[in-house]
């Protein structure tokens, strides 16, 4: 069974990553979702139990779509049982950024776990988490980037901040 882990921050999730996943699933037995703190971004929007639960809701029908969490890609990869980790590339800074984590992944796990790469859909190649989050702090409309449930789920989080 071929499996492989897609690690992120996905705060929150969109649908430039969901591609990425949907793709990985055309060539995987079973694809793991990892939501993992990235420790060089200091602020979140959604904490990683929320994203989790997000996640397991956007996948609850798809029983080859596994959701998990952890510190290191490197660790989560390996209890699971996956050879490998995939990441989506928007650009040439995404490619950069990315050879360096993977030649990083590839020395920490002696070679145990190689890093596949998949281009971005042309037209999602501008979606970030963060452009999702400053256009939904600006009110703008982020239907285009989001899952209607993701979307969902901010508007309660900001009438949620909104209260308290
Ligand atoms: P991280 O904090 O690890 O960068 P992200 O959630 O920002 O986590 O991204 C996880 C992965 O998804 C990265 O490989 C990133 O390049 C990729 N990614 C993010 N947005 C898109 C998109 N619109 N299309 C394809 N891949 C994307």
């Amino acid at each position: 069974m071929k499996k492989v882990l897609f690690p992120g921050s996905f705060d929150p999730i969109t649908k430039g990553h969901m591609h990425i996943i949907s793709q990985a699933s055309d060539i995987f037995d079973e694809v793991y979702i990892g939501v993992l703190q990235n420790l060089s971004k200091s602020s979140f929007f959604f904490t990683i139990e929320e994203r989790l639960e997000m996640i397991k809701q956007l996948y609850e029908n798809d029983d080859r779509i596994k959701v998990v969490t952890g510190r290191k890609a490197v660790s989560v990869a390996s209890e699971y049982g996956c050879q490998y980790i995939i990441r989506g590339l928007r650009n040439t800074i995404d490619f950069e950024y990315e050879k360096n984590i993977a030649e990083i992944n590839q020395d920490i796990s002696k070679n145990q776990i190689n890093t596949i790469c998949l281009f971005a859909d042309s037209t999602l190649s501008s979606v970030s988490s963060s452009t999702v989050r400053e256009l939904f702090q600006l009110e703008e409309e982020i239907d285009k980037y989001v899952d209607f449930g993701v979307k969902e789920k901010m508007l309660r989080k900001r009438r949620e901040k909104l209260w308290n």
